[in-house]
């Protein structure tokens, strides 16, 4: 079943079942402090939490999400992706876990010639909060799972809260077990990729009157009006529908790494490494197609040096593929081709999207090729005075004036018999980030009170995105 298949049926079945649809917001979001929209709950947080009244009691949307912390993990997992969509059903005050289970359960199994998605039954898991029977009973009657199938866990799984007094409650989420191939029996807790969690059901009930830290906080009491966030990644869910190994090798993604495959000279599937650069850019690509779409331009800070990130990672990961020449002319376009579908505006706007992110790659491109002079020229000087060594301050200059990231630097250095001193290079970039840090604490004063979304960054444990001054400073600095 095609992603956007999958994607027209949720939005079908929450709108049969009385929910307003409403359109993604675009990835950067109205508030300058968040980096980019990462849940399906962040355009609704205002309702959420009673400043403002909802318009509608039950809403749906396929959100466009950025997770730049999952960035390490893509192409190494088989679900994270930078960019994807989640899949969210909402209830303001309306019908609770009750509803939310049964709605949940009954689209995930409902045979696909009935417009679901025919998952097997047998398969399927669910995770809850430890002490939340309710939820236990509803899974017992209406999934008819078995007790060994409904896994309790703690308060820092499956307990959401802002971390800041404010609504709060218990989660359940549903996974599915691939099977024994895929690792042992057992672990939920390391769900993983043999027990790939697909779908998170928030269940607001209580309201928090202090929050110490993820696990450590007082119940106030119920809410008034309890409230419904659920979130499924849609990419996941085409992952399992489309018989593929991850979320890289489904219809909006793979064709990219197809490309990028064949300008390498590569096969797919014949080397790990390989596959793992050939997922990266392909997840890279769609992620700076999708950010420049929604109106972001490269930069230095925040939002544009994410996106700067996200090219360069996808440049350097070609020329590690063996690829010198400029990429993003042939891998953009077959990223646009099939994002498309969903969202016409890539297509539209294409003049513009491209010529920023082919921009972005030349500019890139003459970083190495003056970074490449200078290493090359210190590589000599490191074997000609007898060492095999290069100096970690070296390094370090090479990432301060060339952008040149320590991986790159590593590597080049490698191919020419050279090791680099790794620890004198990660000694000054503390360093420097401490002098950063201290100059941003010295900023932060007269700045607005950023609390409330650091607080909601870290509580909702799902990653919501902070621009903390510090982190735009640092990440600055990684890359
Ligand atoms: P995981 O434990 O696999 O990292 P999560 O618990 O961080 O996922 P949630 O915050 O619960 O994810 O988000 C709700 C749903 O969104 C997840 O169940 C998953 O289907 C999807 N999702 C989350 N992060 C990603 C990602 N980086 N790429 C693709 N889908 C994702
Ligand atoms: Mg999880
Ligand atoms: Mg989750
Ligand atoms: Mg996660």
């Amino acid at each position: 079943m095609e992603t956007a298949e999958i994607r027209r049926r949720w939005l079908t079945y929450f709108g049969d079942n009385g929910h307003t649809v409403v359109p993604s917001s675009p990835l950067p979001f109205e508030d300058p402090n968040l980096l980019f929209v990462a849940a399906g709950m962040v355009p609704f947080v205002k309702y959420f939490v009673g400043q403002e009244s909802a318009p509608y009691q039950r809403a749906t949307s396929v959100q466009k999400c950025v997770r730049t912390l999952d960035i390490e993990e893509v192409g190494r997992t088989t679900r994270h992706g930078t960019f994807f969509q989640m899949n969210g059903n909402f209830s303001f005050g309306d019908y609770f876990k009750e509803g939310a289970i049964q709605l949940a359960w009954e689209l995930v199994t409902r045979p696909q010639s009935d417009g679901g998605f025919g998952l097997p039954e047998k398969d399927l898991l669910v995770t809850i909060y430890q002490d939340d029977d309710e939820s236990y009973r509803l899974w017992q009657r209406i999934a008819g799972l078995p007790d060994e199938k409904i896994v309790r866990l703690g308060k820092k799984d499956n307990y959401w809260h802002m971390g800041i007094p404010g609504p709060a409650g218990p989660c359940s989420e549903i996974l599915i077990d691939r099977g024994p191939e895929f690792g042992p029996e057992g672990d939920v807790e390391k769900a993983g990729d043999r027990y790939l969690e697909f779908w998170n059901l928030v269940f607001m009930q209580e309201e928090l009157s202090a929050v110490r830290s993820k696990a450590d906080f007082d119940i106030r009491g119920p809410l008034p009006k309890k409230n419904i966030d659920t979130g499924m990644g849609l990419e996941r869910m085409a992952f399992l529908l489309q018989g593929v190994d991850n979320i890289y090798e489904i219809d909006e993604v793979y064709p990219v790494i197809e490309v990028a495959a064949d300008l390498a000279g590569k096969r797919y599937g014949a080397n790990h490494e390989d596959d793992v650069r050939l997922r990266v850019v392909a997840d890279h690509v769609r992620s700076a197609l999708m950010i420049i779409s929604d109106g972001v331009l490269p930069g230095n800070e925040g939002r544009g040096y994410v996106l700067r990130r996200l090219i360069r990672r996808a440049v350097r990961s070609m020329r590690l593929l063996g690829v010198d020449a400029p990429t993003m002319p042939e891998l953009l376009p077959a990223s646009r081709d099939r994002m498309k579908t969903s969202y016409p505006e890539v297509e539209r706007d294409f003049g513009r999207i491209s010529s920023a992110a082919y921009g972005e790659e030349e500019a890139f491109r003459r970083t190495l090729a003056a970074g490449t002079t200078i290493l090359d020229t210190a590589v000599r000087d490191v074997k000609s005075s007898g060492r095999t060594t290069l100096g970690g301050d070296k390094a370090f200059q090479l990432h301060d004036t060339f952008g040149f990231p320590i991986d790159l630097t590593l590597e080049m250095a490698a191919e020419q018999g050279v090791d680099v001193d790794e620890v004198g290079f990660r000694q000054l970039m503390t360093a420097q980030r401490d002098r950063a840090k201290a100059d941003a604490r010295a900023k932060k004063t007269g700045l607005v009170d950023t609390s409330a979304y650091r607080s909601l960054a870290d509580g909702l444990g799902r990653d919501v995105e902070f621009t903390g001054y510090d982190e735009v400073t640092s990440e600055a600095r990684v890359s």
